[in-house]
């Protein structure tokens, strides 16, 4: 049995007139149905990439230059526009930091939840409208059988929240990708949203790619996190193995500093030096110049992913080889 989204190899361009950027470099990973999967990591280091180029949304000039994405076993990386925007609705949801960007002002809520109910699914106009209430109802809108007629600007940012929660929902979606679903949100109300967002995708069976900055909100709601670096996943794991024993020394970085959800910080970790730009990753491991365990391979090869214990790191601390094992830290023995 396939799992519901499969991430294979996927590399991502950008074209520029000094060349070619690569944004995502041989990036894998799978979500299983009904699982909530966190993608971490710094600005810039392809996390929100990542989640664009599975709901088909990159933005060009960037583009798919390599690798696959599969859904329920079938491609969908070069499908043509109509047909993504057939399975976006249908199959995968997508929530976005601003819920401004998911409804159109101009209609009632109601009407945008009623349309796509119809537009993916086979009911009548009462039956969607009846489920467009329950929706309301179900991400905790009061009075739901009059605010289905507000308009989006009626609603408080949190409550928009909860009703692109709803849009998103509405087509009984297998995926949801959310990106950074509650950083544009009033700190009091973040938790709210994100534990909602995980009790209505669990109850209903939907999976999530959850992508944030934030490791607090990882740690409270994923079961998997996979952490990115300058493009590429340097650690993936069950999210308490990752939090608790983490493999890759850029985690391990990040987990010394984990903010509270109520903690707007973005700054993720005591590591001395900042992520690279895309126009000079370092050869070898990308981390190697902030890395205090970094030796002699690690500027030369580039590291992919390997076993580590309970979880997978593309870090030379875990390869078999003895020679180099030899001249590795003994931090993680
Ligand atoms: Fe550090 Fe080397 Fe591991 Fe990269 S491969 S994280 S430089 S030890
Ligand atoms: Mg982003």
């Amino acid at each position: 049995n396939a799992p519901l989204l499969q991430v294979k190899n996927l590399r991502v361009e950008f074209p520029t007139r000094r060349g070619t950027l690569v944004a995502l470099d041989d990036v894998s990973f799978d979500i299983a149905a009904g699982e909530i999967l966190g993608v971490v990591g710094e600005s810039g280091a392809g996390k929100s990439l990542t989640g664009a180029s599975i709901i088909g949304l990159l933005e060009p000039p960037g583009r798919i230059a390599g690798g696959e994405i599969l859904l329920e076993g079938r491609r969908i990386d070069r499908l043509p526009h109509e047909e993504m925007r057939r399975i976006r609705g249908r199959k995968i949801g997508a929530i976005f930091q601003d819920p401004l960007t998911s409804l159109n002002p101009l209609y009632t809520v109601g009407r945008q939840l009623v349309e796509t109910i119809q537009t993916h699914l086979p009911v009548g106009a009462a039956e969607a409208r009846r489920r467009a209430i329950q929706l309301l109802k179900d991400t905790g809108i009061p009075a739901a059988e009059e605010r289905i007629d507000h308009y989006p600007h009626q609603f408080s940012g949190g409550m928009r929240q909860r009703v692109v929660i709803a849009l998103a929902l509405a087509a009984e979606p297998k995926l949801i990708v959310a990106d950074e679903p509650t950083t544009a949100l009033d700190v009091s109300i973040q938790a709210q949203i994100i534990f909602l967002l995980k009790r209505l995708c669990k109850e209903k069976g939907a999976a999530v790619m959850l992508v944030t900055h934030d490791m607090g909100v990882i740690a409270e709601t994923c079961d998997r996190v996979a952490v990115m670096y300058a493009g590429r996943v340097a650690e993936i794991g069950p999210v308490q193995d990752v939090i608790h024993a983490p493999a890759h020394p850029y985690t391990v970085g990040l987990m010394g500093s984990i903010p509270s959800m109520e903690d707007e910080r973005e700054r993720l970790t005591q590591i001395d030096g900042a992520m690279p730009r895309l126009t000079a990753i370092p050869p070898g491991c990308a981390f190697h110049p902030r890395c205090p365990h970094a030796f002699e391979r690690c500027h030369r090869e580039r590291p992919d992913l390997l076993d580590a214990g309970r979880t997978r790191a593309a870090c030379w601390l875990h390869a078999a080889r003895p020679s180099d094992v030899a001249t590795a830290p003994a931090v993680f023995q």
